[in-house]
């Protein structure tokens, strides 16, 4: 039996790839490089990177017997509070140096509940940006209000803060900045023009656990932030989520809504129950989380230093540019992401660019679309609600705003974008990386040539 789960162990760990490695302090030897002369692997020529990459999620054998507690114990819902869903909300507070946190069942549930505590409600305005995952849009038409869109900058891939004053309107609540990819936006101004226009500010941080700004985490920066942990993020379980921020009242709000709108501490409506839902985080879900802290500090660590590393080598590079990052912050790279000039690469598109390092081994994508244009939004301000809610005016407008956002579409046109789980590789796969971009760059002009 003993000896059956060893191995059971030694196979999971080794299926696991260098990620497991990594964290066991083992490395691979080096390949060695190949020369940027060497064909492209989309013409002919040898892959550059033949080794794999981490795979995502992993887990530790020594998180099993706190799950099976849970199990045994019966106790698995928790609408009584405390229990490892509260040591959740305490531990995950104290990580990112916020007061409270309320678990939530997603991200997206996290963002409904901060945005309904805030006061957005049916027939109001959020301002938001068009570059994100598209549960920012749907979070704010649940609540049947209007996402707005601020320009991107193509710069940093973040809310143009100038670009915000001029899409409030008589019925904006809230500006609800993305720290898209883990990457933090300019919240200085974004607070500053709330604060003058007097609108909350809720935090989409659903990819930026312990990212930074100015000193202080994202998701303690506006009026409450929200976080998501399903299995793609950079502390998963699954599904998941959490609410944090400073202000009892808020949270005590936050932690009554999320429970079918039990009174919880000072929040008590209109009575026993207020308006609320259930978007409850389970015993099991936390479980995994509390096992992860020391992991996700330890990996961001290594993400920033594998993106730092990149990011030095790419502005060597001519055609590719690594982003801005607003002063004084630290992002955590859910995607490394740079900018694409095909301009430079003799006319080689984005998406063939993104082909050519695919062949070389190495998965890269265009990350976010032009999303408005997709017909979601037709099809929300089509609806009996909108068209009850809005002036028939008003949602023209607005419809026909969206061509207004040239930085953004320009970021959906010349992003490059790679999956976290690459940048926990070795910094010898770091290499292998900016090899395949110097070796396209040097064969530019076949490559656009072919199909
Ligand atoms: C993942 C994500 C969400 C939604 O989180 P879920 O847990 O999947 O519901 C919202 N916004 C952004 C930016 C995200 O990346």
């Amino acid at each position: 039996m003993k000896s059956n789960l060893t191995r059971r162990a030694f196979v999971r760990t080794a299926a696991a790839g260098s990620a497991a490695l990594a964290w066991l302090g083992v490395r691979r030897a080096p390949r060695v490089l190949a020369a940027e002369s060497d064909k492209p692997a989309l013409l002919g020529g040898t892959r550059i990177h033949t080794g794999g990459w981490p795979k995502w999620p992993e887990w530790r054998e020594s998180w099993e017997p706190e799950i099976l507690k849970v199990l045994r114990s019966g106790d698995w819902s928790s609408s009584g509070g405390g229990g490892l869903v509260g040591d959740f909300e305490t531990g995950y507070a104290k990580l990112i140096g916020a007061k409270r946190c309320v678990a939530t069942a997603s991200g997206t549930t996290a963002l409904i509940t901060a945005m309904h505590v805030m006061g957005v409600d049916a027939g109001d305005e959020v301002i938001t940006s068009p570059f994100t995952f598209i549960a920012t849009y749907n979070t704010i038409l649940m609540l049947k209000a209007l996402p707005v869109f601020a320009d991107t900058d193509p710069a940093t891939l973040t809310m143009d803060p100038a670009s915000i004053e001029s899409r409030i309107t008589e019925r904006t609540r809230a500006i609800v900045p993305v720290h898209i990819y883990g990457l933090p936006c300019d919240m200085d101004p974004i607070n500053t023009i709330a604060k003058k226009h007097n609108l909350a500010v809720i935090e989409d941080a659903c990819q930026a656990w312990l990212a930074e700004y100015k000193g202080r985490k994202c998701g303690t920066l506006g009026d409450l932030g929200c976080f998501s942990f399903q299995n793609s993020k950079h502390i998963p379980s699954g599904e998941g989520g959490a609410v944090t921020g400073d202000r009892e009242e808020l949270l005590d709000r936050c932690a009554a809504f999320h429970n079918c709108g039990r009174a919880t501490g000072t929040f008590h409506g209109s009575g026993c129950f207020s308006r609320g839902s259930n978007f409850r985080m389970q015993h099991f879900q936390a479980s995994i989380l509390l096992s992860q802290f020391d992991k996700l500090v330890q990996e961001t660590q290594r993400r920033r230093e594998n993106a730092d590393y990149l990011s030095a080598g790419l502005k060597e590079i001519p055609g590719v540019q690594p982003l801005r990052l607003p002063e004084n912050s630290r992002p955590v790279w859910h995607l490394y992401a740079f900018r694409y000039d095909p301009a430079q690469f003799h006319g080689l598109s984005r998406d063939k660019f993104c082909r050519a390092m695919g062949a070389e081994g190495i998965p890269c994508g265009g990350g976010y679309r032009e999303q408005y244009n997709d017909g979601l939004l037709d099809e929300a301000i089509a609806s009996r609600g909108f068209q009850r809610l809005f002036p028939a005016e008003r949602l023209k407008a607005y419809r026909d705003s969206f061509q207004e956002l040239k930085g953004n579409q320009q970021v959906c046109e010349t992003t490059v974008g790679m999956f976290q789980t690459l940048l926990l590789a070795d910094r010898s796969d770091m290499d292998h990386i900016l090899d395949a971009v110097r070796r396209i760059q040097a064969h530019s002009a076949a490559l656009a040539k072919v199909a």
